[in-house]
């Protein structure tokens, strides 16, 4: 029995700095392992916790630690652990097994389909991401991301536990008709999940993260941090994760403008360090705007429609409001006569 649950603590604890595998290597002797594409990867996963881990060490040493920055979306983390997780396994087991009989063409694991696939995946992320922004049914599940008023890596693991499912549905669909082999799409997976924590890297740790040159050809975190801001400028911008072509295609890309420092979270009032609020807040919101709603039809656009929209015509969309922001801007950039 005592010994069940330090089995079962230790594979938590093992789980979550992603050690297993590098254990078992090392415990096995065998490091022929790491001539395999599977054993590198083992090595690689650990460093995104122990990142955040170094965060969290050197914010305690310039004496700039406050819990609050890490508690809500720490807690988020816990709750999502068991529900979120299964529930996207199953997910994108369900759809490979579904649409794989429709894929358009068949890909090998192969350099040259591999830029192919994370072309195909890039774009279904940005689908997945845009309608999480523009569809205030999905902004429900994802502003549970964007309530943080601070960035860190923590932020990376602040999601609602469907958030995650419903990523995957769309993700997985969209890979799999495009016909990605299921152990390159997991490949990609990987990456992108690494890329995805890293791009919420503390302002502690890396204060300028344009990441030089760089800055033009991908998404860096200095473009996520942009995305996660609610000044007019950055709103509903960069969608994308790792590439940024989707985001120039689509022209919802944005750089940092140094002379507009970015003011993180959403522009309800909200309490970020209430965990219920970060949680759910976004969802009696909604559930109260259908309620008061006349008619079905209003109803029924409150759920589908962007965040912001109204019944009575006073909308208060991303959109509007980069539009009115973006108008004095215009004034102010007009010669002085
Ligand atoms: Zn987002
Ligand atoms: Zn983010």
């Amino acid at each position: 029995m005592i010994q069940d649950f330090f089995t079962a603590a230790w594979h938590e604890f093992t789980s979550f700095w992603q050690l297993g595998e590098a254990y078992d290597i090392i415990a096995s002797g065998n490091y022929d392992k790491l001539r395999t594409l599977d054993g590198v990867l083992s090595f690689v996963k650990p460093i995104i916790p122990f990142l955040l881990l170094f965060e969290i060490l050197r914010a305690v040493f310039y004496k700039r630690f406050r819990i609050e920055d890490y508690k809500v979306p720490f807690f988020i983390f816990v709750f999502n652990r068991v529900l979120g997780a299964y529930i996207s396994i199953a997910a994108v087991s369900f759809c490979i097994g579904f649409f794989s009989e429709y894929a358009v063409i068949k890909t090998r694991f192969t350099w040259y389909w591999l830029i192919y696939g994370y072309i195909v995946w890039e774009f279904a992320h940005f689908i997945y991401h845009y309608l999480a922004h523009k569809v205030r049914l999905f902004w429900c599940l994802h502003s549970s991301h964007h309530a943080p008023q601070n960035m860190n890596l923590s932020v990376s693991y602040a999601h609602f536990f469907l958030e995650g499912p419903y990523a995957n549905v769309i993700r997985t669909t969209i890979c799999v008709l495009a016909g990605l082999d299921p152990p390159l799409l997991f490949f990609i997976m990987f990456i992108d999940g690494t890329w995805g924590t890293f791009i919420h890297i503390g302002d502690n740790i890396m204060k300028d993260a344009r990441m030089g040159v760089l800055n033009r050809y991908i998404l860096t975190p200095s473009h996520h941090r942009v995305h996660h801001a609610k000044n007019p400028l950055y709103m509903d911008t960069n969608f994308c994760n790792l590439l940024n072509i989707w985001d120039k295609v689509f022209g919802t890309l944005q750089t940092e403008d140094r002379t507009v420092p970015v003011e993180y979270g959403i522009t309800r009032k909200i309490n970020p360090k209430n965990f219920w609020d970060v949680y759910f807040g976004e969802i009696v919101f909604l559930a109260r705007d259908v309620k008061n709603a006349p008619g079905i039809r209003n109803k029924l656009l409150y759920v589908f429609m962007p965040p912001g929209w109204s019944h009575t015509g006073e909308h208060k969309t991303a959109r509007l409001i980069r539009r009115e922001a973006r108008d004095p801007l215009q004034r102010n950039e007009l010669p002085a006569q």
